[in-house]
């Protein structure tokens, strides 16, 4: 069956623009038309109503939420241009790509361009043939690109990753602040405003400095349930991340570092164990950054060692791990980060290290970076500490504080999976809380672990800490316990760091009921033998469990998705994702009618590519 043949001769463009006023059912009909979608994720269609009806809008979505949809829809079945205002110039080149791949007429203006390319785009857009125009913020406000968009007809404005406009956001931009001018001079039109960001400060800059109009404000739930979310404390890294990624040998993954250095220096040790990976940060020469980024898209090269500077600009759906190194600075990019993984919906890992020892280095770069700001980041900094630290479910923690009602334990988190065990902790605590105070509340975690357990270091020689009574009398506990029972001594108030006395560790009023034995202490044990292997096992969701049958079929899709993208120098993904080839591969369609029913499979897809997909899976059927 041909599928332009529901829409009669006309298009489905010319069809849609003939109803006098857009509605959401035709962006619902877009939607499957363009995408292959068949319903809207959870919020898009009250996002998508409230643009359409002329008001100004701010939508708050987790990463990989689905917020592009938002605009895209509305641009796609309104008459004219949408104005999509995106900071990244990758970012733009990988939308517009996918864009166009659906059938979708869209383009970019930016640097990277030559003359000839922008008259072109100019022309098509000059023309009324263009449904979406991606711009940067620069060069949107620079020469003449604004009267280039007054000849035009822009039907929405739409700013992508909106938190950039706030001082107190993670990723400010000056120039965003600029943007409520081109509104004005474009004339009466509804901007959308767009952010995976959610504190109230930020979302409040956004309405002021767009000068939103009685915006409609949407939060859309913070949750990610296909993402697992493990963390471990920071011993023994680089064993581990080399274990971990042997166990994942096909998959794509991130391990974002704090340092430049150190992206390379685990670079360097993972290749050494026969994986392949490489480091990825600001500091390397173009060439080398942009190559890494292509062959890491076109699932050519599975792991990347990467400084945060990696993965904004990328829009890659089957990452399917992230790995944390350090502790992030905020809980904000920490989620953006993880956020990363399974945006095809498919399931993926995050595994998160850490150490008192980051969280003490990265208050040191926020006191010196910005000493105006500074208690702001770093109660924002002591909240990630918390996530990594805490013993009850960790997804409970995270969605509570991006504002999310969210009151039951997850059940598939570490702690979910694996509870930690209380315990009568009492002469532990009393053992810990009498170090601190034999040593007059001098010294910091790690001197109170090497005083409990006996061992020397060259503070306690100088200081002759090893003739105190409490000098070995934890000799028992293994390093690993004694930092976790004082990170919950902490956590219970019963012990406060002071970060003015190189974080010294002070005893609390509580601490001297414990002492004199008028308090008792609870804490908590975790198996670190069963937490490995909860986490080395498949994650506990998996949308589709492929069969061994399924699986084979599913990996020859992926073959022929390789070749197929070598080919037209594409990422794979802009073919089709694994969730797709997933379903393909379940459900096993050999004709248009079966194959359009798959997810993600729009009209457009089904022409330029089902042949070779359905072939394959016959031959499959065939031989099998
Ligand atoms: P965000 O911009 O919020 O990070 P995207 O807009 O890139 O997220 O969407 C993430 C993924 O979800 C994309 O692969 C997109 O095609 C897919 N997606 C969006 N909306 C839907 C939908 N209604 N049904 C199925 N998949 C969707
Ligand atoms: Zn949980």
């Amino acid at each position: 069956m041909d599928p332009r043949a529901s829409y009669g001769a006309k298009s489905f463009l010319e069809q849609i623009e003939l109803t006098t006023s857009p509605t959401l059912t035709a962006a619902k009909e877009a939607l499957k038309h363009y995408f292959g979608y068949s319903d809207f994720r959870p919020m898009q269609g009250e996002i998508i109503e409230s643009v359409l009806s002329g008001r100004d809008t701010v939508v708050l979505m987790p990463t990989g939420g689905g917020k592009s949809m938002c605009f895209q829809l509305p641009a796609l079945v309104m008459r004219g241009t949408a104005l999509v205002v995106s900071p990244l110039i990758s970012l733009m080149k990988d939308q517009v790509e996918a864009l166009r791949q659906n059938g979708i007429k869209a383009a970019y203006l930016n640097s990277s361009q030559d003359g000839l390319e922008q008259r072109q785009v100019e022309d098509d857009l000059a023309n009324g043939s263009l449904k979406l125009l991606y711009v940067s913020p620069e060069r949107l406000l620079s020469g003449d690109t604004i009267r280039v968009l007054q000849r035009a007809r822009i039907n929405l404005i739409a700013i992508d990753e909106a938190h950039c406009i706030s001082a107190w956001g993670h990723d400010f931009r000056p120039e965003y602040t600029k943007l409520s001018l081109v509104r004005d001079s474009l004339g009466d039109m509804p901007m959308v405003a767009l952010t995976a960001t959610a504190d109230k400060t930020t979302r409040r800059d956004i309405v002021q400095q767009l000068d939103l109009q009685d915006p409609n404000l949407f939060v859309s739930s913070f949750d990610r349930p296909n993402l697992n979310l493990e963390v471990r404390p920071g011993r023994d890294r680089i064993k581990q991340i080399v274990d971990w990624a042997k166990r994942r040998p096909d998959q794509s993954g991130i391990v974002y570092c704090l340092s430049r250095k150190s992206t390379e220096m685990l670079s360097q040790k993972l290749k050494s164990k026969g994986i392949n990976a490489e480091a990825y940060h600001a500091g390397l020469h173009e060439r080398v950054r942009s190559s890494v980024q292509e062959r890491f898209v076109r699932d050519e090269l599975p792991v990347v060692c990467a400084t945060i500077a990696f993965g904004m600009g990328i829009d890659k759906s089957n990452v399917r791990w992230v790995i944390h190194y350090n502790l992030p600075k905020n809980l904000e990019g920490f989620y953006q980060e993880i956020g990363r993984a399974g945006r095809d919906g498919g399931a993926a890992e995050t595994l998160l290290f850490y150490s008192w020892n980051d969280r003490k280095i990265l208050a040191e770069i926020i006191a010196d970076n910005n000493p105006k700001t500074a208690d702001l980041q770093i109660s924002k900094l002591d909240r990630m500490y918390q996530y990594a630290t805490t013993v009850h479910c960790r997804r409970r923690l995270l969605l509570t504080y991006f504002g999310d009602d969210y009151r039951e334990n997850c059940g598939h988190c570490d702690i979910c999976r694996n509870p930690p065990k209380p315990f009568d902790g009492t002469r532990l605590a009393q053992m810990a809380l009498s170090g601190v105070a034999r040593t007059d509340q001098r010294i910091g975690q790690p001197t109170l672990v090497s005083i409990l357990r006996g061992t020397q270091n060259p503070e306690i020689a100088v200081m002759g800490y090893a003739d105190i009574k409490t000098f070995g009398a934890g000799r028992e506990v293994s390093l690993r316990d004694w930092h976790f029972y004082i990170e919950q001594l902490i956590h219970q108030g019963l012990l406060e760091v002071a970060p003015d006395k190189r974080n010294a560790l002070h005893l609390t009023p509580a601490a001297e009921e414990v002492l004199f034995g008028e308090r008792s202490v609870e804490l908590v044990k975790r198996e670190v033998k069963e937490e490995i292997k909860a986490a080395s096992t498949k994650p506990a969701l998996t949308r589709h469990k492929l069969s061994g049958q399924n699986q084979e079929l599913f990996q020859r899709l992926r073959k022929l998705r390789l070749s197929m993208a070598r080919s037209m120098g594409k990422p794979p993904y802009v073919i089709f994702n694994d969730t797709t080839l997933e379903e393909m591969s379940i459900l096993q369609p050999t004709d248009s009618g079966s194959m359009k029913l798959i997810s993600g499979v729009g009209d457009h897809k089904l022409r330029q590519y089902g042949d070779p997909f359905m072939k394959e899976i016959r031959d499959f059927i065939y031989e099998g």
